[in-house]
């Protein structure tokens, strides 16, 4: 990409992206081996755009109305982009959901992981999916109760046959965020699963230090949002 096409946003992204390289450097594991999810929830494609110039591919929207807004176009002009699905999923938006998103990060109850399943067989389309836990066990919060999640993960392989590809948490905001890291790392290693997504804008490179194969950034890429 030549200068004159960077904006606040690239320059962000390729800071953050080093970041992540010098964490994982430092945590004895390469920089490949840490997926950056560019967060573009509430920004429309006029500020997506540069960074797919950039070269980025790794997108992430929490409401599959407003992927469903932007995405299908995106993806149409460039192939080989990877839409992340990082936000509650509701039974009623599973079509959609399995039809524009390429990895689901928030698959939290039963009923979720029965429709999916059957949704991705219909469509033919199996998508990696992340387990996320309720690592803090907040009642507003969605996620499995990590009391619950051995016999969730047993179900969702033997029941469901979901294609689990790891855990996911959203540690609570008055909480030491290593604590939550530093656990999800443990039930991911207990249940044999390899991916880790965890690590937002204030917390990703510490995110890195505890194994996370996925860190979800948003606002230090793109700004406050409105
Ligand atoms: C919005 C959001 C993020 C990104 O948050 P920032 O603090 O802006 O980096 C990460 N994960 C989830 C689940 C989100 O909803």
């Amino acid at each position: 990409m030549n200068e004159s096409s960077t904006t606040p946003a690239t320059r962000a992204l390729a800071d953050v992206a080093n970041r992540i390289a010098d964490a994982a450097r430092k945590a004895g594991r390469g920089a490949s081996d840490v997926t950056l999810i560019a967060v573009t929830k509430t920004h429309g494609a006029a500020r997506i755009l540069p960074a797919i110039a950039a070269g980025h591919c790794h997108f992430g929207e929490n409401r599959v109305q407003e992927a469903l807004e932007k995405w299908p176009e995106l993806k149409a002009q460039t192939p080989g982009l990877c839409v992340h699905l990082i936000g509650p999923l509701q039974t009623n938006k599973v079509r959609d959901a399995v039809a524009l998103f390429d990895v689901i990060h928030t698959v939290d109850r039963a009923r979720l992981a029965e429709k999916l399943s059957a949704e991705m067989e219909r469509q033919d389309r199996r998508l990696p999916c992340f387990i996320q836990v309720n690592t803090g066990r907040e009642p507003q919060k969605a996620g499995i109760d990590p009391a619950d999640l051995d016999a969730f993960v047993t179900a969702c392989r033997r029941t469901w046959r979901l294609p689990l590809a790891g855990l996911m948490c959203i540690p609570p905001v008055d909480e030491e965020a290593a604590l939550h890291f530093a656990f999800l790392r443990e039930l991911a290693r207990r249940n044999d699963l390899a991916q880790l997504s965890m690590g937002m804008s204030g917390d990703y490179e510490l995110a890195v230090a505890f194994g996370a194969t996925h860190v979800r950034v948003g606002s230090a890429i793109f700004g406050a949002r409105e």
